[in-house]
């Protein structure tokens, strides 16, 4: 494979088990259904929908629902296939040839994979011992290397972790480069870098509908910044990178966001009621203002959901095993806490 270029050889696809039975708590993702008045609205849709042609390249109803929830301009807003392509997008417009890029670590993982796949030199500054962020340490790191992009995943995948808007304040005075806010899990969080972007046209905030609106499935993310910056990266983003169903079903979605605020809600009660059982089962659990929980756990106790098909995300950090579990229903969480218990108890 002499024509690949040499940075891909060492690389490996994205992997991610496609699970279709048992309790599914490894990926994140929103565990109730969408809302029935969501079904109706695209059963309507299908029989109007015009396949044959090209969607709208900027997917512009779309766009004009998300500006009017956050009241900001169209301008202000790009979509695109989940804020992955996103964050390939921004890094595709802003790096080259080994410049830097910061990230937290731990943190995503497709933040060193889309820096790699776009020849830039990841920078990494770890989290406390606590996991909460090491803001000095960034701004240190800035000072000193300022890259080109700084990812701030916020609050953090897979600790849970948060920042206060001073700190995001004043990480974005220190860089001259472009500060990304990632909010992926921002609905399940009191704090957002949205107010920000008045302030500094060197943040960006990227959203999803993968997680808080149930719509992993329909690929669609959103980032919200000054108008130069949206122009830049709408010169770097894919034509017609959204199909007409994600557009539709999205657009839907913003439009009702009332409808996902008890869910959210819910998630919330559930963060908190497993962040208290897990505990009292003597574990040590993190903070987290997401819709997962990051602990420590002997192995076993992890074989031992498996072995009951509840399946959470088992990461490795300092060569210590952790784990990341997505709050479920109130009945999976039931289920994954008597699994454990039971184990704890024998
Ligand atoms: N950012 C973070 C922190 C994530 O955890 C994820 C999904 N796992 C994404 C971005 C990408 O989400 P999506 O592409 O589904 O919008």
């Amino acid at each position: 494979m002499k024509f690949l270029r040499d940075r891909f050889k060492t690389m490996k696809p994205y992997h991610s088990d496609y699970i279709t039975e048992g309790i599914k708590l490894d990926a994140n993702e929103n565990p109730y259904p969408v809302p029935e008045e969501m079904i109706v609205h695209m059963q309507k849709w299908i029989s109007t929908m015009q396949v044959s042609r090209y969607p709208d390249t900027d997917s512009k109803g779309l766009m004009q629902a998300i500006a009017k929830a956050y009241d900001l301009k169209p301008q202000n807003v790009i979509c695109g296939v989940g804020s992955d392509e996103l964050l390939d997008c921004i890094l595709r417009a802003t790096i080259e040839n080994g410049d830097y890029v910061l990230a937290p670590y731990p943190s995503f993982s497709m933040y060193p994979q889309f820096t790699m796949l776009n020849a830039g030199a990841l920078l990494q500054v770890a989290l406390k011992e606590d996991f909460s962020y090491d803001v000095p340490g960034l701004i240190e790191k800035i000072s000193k290397k300022q890259p080109k992009v700084i990812f701030l995943c916020h609050p953090n995948n897979p600790t849970g972790s948060v920042l206060s808007l001073e700190d995001i304040s004043k990480i974005a005075e220190a860089a001259q480069g472009l500060v990304v806010v990632d909010e992926a899990y921002g609905e399940f969080c009191e704090i957002s870098a949205l107010p920000l972007i008045n302030t500094f046209n060197n943040i960006i905030v990227l959203k999803t509908f993968s997680k808080a609106y149930a719509l992993a499935g329909a690929r669609v993310g959103y980032g919200l910044a000054c108008e130069a910056l949206i122009e830049l990266l709408n010169t770097v983003k894919v034509p017609y990178n959204l199909n007409i169903f994600s557009q539709e079903i999205a657009t839907w979605a913003i439009e009702n966001k009332v409808l996902f605020e008890p869910i959210i809600e819910n998630i919330k009660q559930q963060r908190a009621y497993l962040d208290t059982e897990l505990k009292a089962l003597g574990l040590t659990v993190y903070p987290s203002a997401t819709n997962f929980i990051w602990l420590k756990m002997p192995k076993e106790a992890y074989l031992a959901l498996e072995e009951a098909k509840v399946y959470i995300r088992k990461m490795q950090y300092e060569g210590k095993p952790y784990y990341r579990i997505t709050v479920g229903t109130e009945d999976e969480n039931k289920v994954l806490l008597k699994v454990l218990t039971d184990y704890f108890n024998v």
